[in-house]
């Protein structure tokens, strides 16, 4: 089944709805005074249509338009819902426009996104090789100053010494002089 099939059909549906007294078609957006309303002969009209051939005919038998068949009383009609299947046609087009217009602006965003988030990757990459660069720089440094930090302890225990045998000739000397 086509949709074109399906168009032309609802088309022609939508040509042969027409009221049997008044001769216009049904509307999807009518008051409910102009509901499609059957009859128990099956004759088809709008509410107020009929209603007011049932009214009108209060002293007699109040007979369909079409075949003279007794109508029954207005609260006896049956109410059609009828499907407009040619404005639901149209909303499903219009669906499926929305639908691939949208998925197209998706896509568009997808692939936006994509080169947005490969430009993210690119800049943390060149982050992460400057990070690895500085770490290898700091590591560097880290060890002379570590090397100084030894030769600077080194220096003070060399200093410590120095000053332990400069009191003892301080002390040689004093000796020496207490002696003289
Ligand atoms: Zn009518
Ligand atoms: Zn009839």
């Amino acid at each position: 089944m086509s949709s074109e099939g399906n168009t032309e059909y609802s088309a022609s549906a939508m040509l042969h709805l027409f009221c049997c007294i008044c001769n216009s078609i049904f509307l999807p957006d009518a008051p409910p005074e102009a509901d499609p309303v059957a009859t128990p002969c099956g004759h088809v009209y709008h509410r107020d249509c009929i209603e007011r051939v049932i009214q009108s005919d209060v002293h007699s038998q109040p007979q369909c338009h079409v075949c003279a068949a007794p109508l029954p009383a207005a609260e006896e009609l049956l109410k059609l819902f009828i499907a407009f299947e040619e404005s639901d046609y149209d909303k499903k087009i219009k669906d499926a426009v929305h639908e691939a217009t949208s998925y197209g602006d998706r896509s568009l965003d997808a692939a936006a996104a994509e080169a947005e988030c490969r430009d993210k990757i690119r800049v943390l990459q060149s982050e992460q090789e400057y990070n690895v660069t500085m770490l290898a720089s700091l590591e560097t440094e880290w060890s002379a100053i570590e090397k100084m930090n030894l030769a600077a302890q080194q220096r003070m225990k060399d200093l410590e010494g120095d000053l332990a045998d400069a009191e003892r000739q301080i002390k040689e000397l004093e000796e020496q002089m207490r002696a003289a």
